[in-house]
């Protein structure tokens, strides 16, 4: 195996596998290195807005995605206690398709990581990044091949880092770990089977110490995740003396909220409970930074709003489109595109972008996850939903769920990659999807 490519991408979440596939497509040579085995279950609502389509079609998924996916999502239904307000979720911008979907993450992650294979990238897996060292324009990774407990030293002048957020990179330029609090949020994920959830409706629950969710997913199974204070975990954990943490949080869940005992009475869970945490919403991107970051590596919005996803598609396709656009139709090399330069001018353009993106899904995240957890501001928040339901309507709007980042992008990476490239991989790589 080479060890010396054009970028390397730590991560092959969402974020990664976009990136690394994007690259690979006008002709760069991209390692992608992920720590755990595919196909893997994640804590994660797994609902992806309708915003993300023209993104899946380019990358030649769209269509396996919509055979795979559970229904199309219509109505958002607000459950606080044993109160229920209904809102029609607002359309997305994709002709035909203007509704999201709920995937499971094992099906969509190994779905991308393989699309990123058949673009040309090298895939390390099960490889976790133990070491990173170098600037811009000179990186060196040290890498562990988990399965066959083998070495790896690869080299590149760009570096993305799509590592997620819950642990942070093996590096000194990792950033510091927040102090614990009694605010923290850890979060939590089931599957179940047989749950009396209506087709087409995404509940979110605003609990007393906490949010989450409801949906249908793919194969009929339904869907639950939350995220819990560490205060309320505590005592959901003290209340049931014995059980294991996620038993405690399902035991919880059914006595604060009418609705989800109603969806999980006939219900069968599969599997155990996942969690993670604690949570760290918030921008982790600096224009300054050395390396690249996406998705959740550079910001994280709170669950509530069902946008982490999109960040990371969307954010993995803009720094695509940023290199793509100021490499022109150069290969990275170390005194050209890619030198370190090069780099600072491209990461001060891809950060201001991502700012005016997601910021704004960030502030509306927060403000709307800190009002669901607190029992006198969600009892306002229900009041008005009930009598103005069109605000849950325009709160997912706002969220982000109907702009299709494309759109607005000078240099598409979908163009990128009908440019011809000298080291571009083989038409059958990539099939544009019509929708
Ligand atoms: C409770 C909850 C509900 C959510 N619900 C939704 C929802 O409904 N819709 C939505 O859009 N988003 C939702 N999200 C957010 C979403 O899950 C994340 O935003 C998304 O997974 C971020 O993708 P990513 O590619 O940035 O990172 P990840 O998906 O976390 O991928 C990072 C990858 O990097 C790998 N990695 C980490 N460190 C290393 C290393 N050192 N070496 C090699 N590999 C490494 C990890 O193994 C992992 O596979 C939810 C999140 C939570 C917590």
């Amino acid at each position: 195996m080479r060890d010396d490519f054009d970028a390397m991408v730590i991560g092959a979440g969402p974020a990664g596998s976009v990136a690394a596939m994007v690259l690979a497509r006008a002709g760069w040579q991209v390692a992608l290195l992920e720590k755990r085995q595919f196909p893997r279950r994640k804590v994660c609502g797994e609902c992806l807005a309708a915003s993300n389509w023209s993104i899946l079609d380019a990358l030649g998924v769209g269509q396996t995605y919509h055979a795979a996916a559970g229904p199309e999502l219509k109505t958002l239904a607000l459950l606080r206690a044993d109160s229920r307000v209904l809102a029609d979720l607002p359309r997305g911008p994709a002709e035909g398709r203007p509704w999201g979907r709920a995937l499971g993450r094992e099906t969509l992650d190994t779905l991308l990581r393989d699309q990123a294979r058949a673009a040309g990238v090298t895939l390390l897996q099960p490889c976790a990044v133990q070491r990173v060292d170098g600037r811009m324009g000179d990186w060196r990774i040290q890498a562990r091949a988990l399965d066959a407990r083998q070495q790896h030293i690869l080299r590149a002048p760009v570096l993305i880092a799509a590592n997620g957020s819950w642990e942070a990179l093996p590096s000194g330029l990792a950033h510091p770990l927040p102090r614990r609090r009694a605010s923290d949020l850890f979060a939590f994920k089931a599957n179940f089977r047989g749950a009396a959830l209506r087709e087409g409706e995404l509940s979110v629950l605003a609990l007393d110490g906490g949010y989450g969710g409801m949906v249908l997913a793919d194969d009929g199974l339904a869907t639950v995740a939350c995220c819990l204070r560490r205060d309320r975990l505590e005592a959901c954990r003290q209340a049931q003396p014995g059980l294991r943490a996620g038993d405690a949080v399902q035991a919880w869940l059914l006595q604060a909220c009418r609705g989800v005992r109603g969806a999980l009475a006939p219900a069968r869970r599969q599997g155990p409970w996942l969690a993670a945490g604690p949570l760290d919403p918030g921008i982790r991107l600096r224009a300054d930074d050395p390396m690249f970051r996406i998705g959740n590596a550079a910001g994280e919005a709170h669950p509530i709003v069902g946008e982490g996803m999109s960040m990371a598609l969307q954010s993995a396709w803009l720094l695509g489109a940023s290199l793509l656009e100021g490499a022109g139709q150069a290969l990275p090399s170390r005194e050209g595109p890619a030198s370190a330069a090069w780099q600072r001018e491209v990461a001060v353009r891809y950060a201001a972008a991502w700012k005016r993106q997601f910021a704004p899904r960030l502030r509306l995240a927060a403000i709307f996850a800190q009002a669901s957890m607190r029992p006198s501001t969600s009892a306002l928040l229900l009041g008005l939903a009930r009598a103005w339901p069109g605000l849950l309507t325009q709160g997912a709007r706002w969220s982000g769920k109907t702009r299709d980042i494309t759109q607005g992008l000078s240099a598409s990476p979908g163009a990128g990659a009908a440019r011809a490239r000298p080291r571009q991989p083989g038409p059958s790589a990539f099939t544009k999807e019509q929708p």
